[in-house]
């Protein structure tokens, strides 16, 4: 399927090294990056309703409504060339998003799809995002991201678990080791 693009979903709980691990690999396999992260922190910064209901969700350590996220992620897809492979960092977070990215996917013929869990315990976690310092990396708040991850991501980990397409990654060594055994899982051919 060397002709296909790759489409990945990196998932992992707050803290599990997805946004490195991410940006590895779009310099690897030249993919487009798309940080759902990055965009609801963007639209927190703007002065309207819908920054107001990010900014409210971020400060609650909730998820931003579906509705902001899936038309960001229709409209970057859209934009991609036909050859072109993209990395999810972030996304999806619950079975709604996963179906609708799916829906996505095929709407613009992507057919690879590689979905990798990066698995990390939960004492780990808390210690790199104390380390991180970001504006919603506060021991409060942290607590309520680990807690609506695992409420919330856990059916995507089982729609796709049981689609057989799920890659479990071991994420607590150092940088450079779970990047390999990311590739190993990738194993493009
Ligand atoms: P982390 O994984 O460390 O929480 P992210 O940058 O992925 O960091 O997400 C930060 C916040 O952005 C989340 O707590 C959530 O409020 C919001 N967010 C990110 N991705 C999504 C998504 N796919 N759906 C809804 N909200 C999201």
């Amino acid at each position: 399927m060397k002709n296909q693009p790759l489409n990945i979903l990196l998932l992992g709980p707050p803290g599990s090294g997805k946004g490195t691990q991410a940006l590895k690999l779009v310099g690897e396999f030249n993919l487009k990056y798309i940080s759902t992260g990055d965009f609801a922190r963007q639209i927190a910064g703007e002065k309207s309703e819908e920054g107001e209901r990010v900014r409210r969700a971020l400060a609650e350590g909730k998820l931003v409504p579906n509705e902001i996220i899936d038309n960001y992620v229709e409209g970057e897809l859209s934009k991609l060339k036909t050859y072109e492979g993209v990395i999810f960092d972030g996304y999806p977070r619950d079975l709604e998003q996963a179906l609708n990215l799916e829906k996505f996917l095929s709407k613009f013929g992507r057919k690879k799809i590689l979905v990798i869990y990066l698995d990390v315990s939960e004492g780990n976690i808390i210690k790199r995002l104390l380390k991180r310092k970001r504006s919603d990396d506060k021991p409060s708040i942290i607590k309520k991201r680990i807690e609506e991850y695992i409420k919330k991501t856990k059916s995507v980990l089982k729609y796709f678990r049981d689609k057989e397409i799920l890659k479990e990654v071991d994420g607590n060594g150092s940088i450079e080791e779970v990047y390999k055994k990311i590739l190993k899982v990738i194993d493009y051919d």
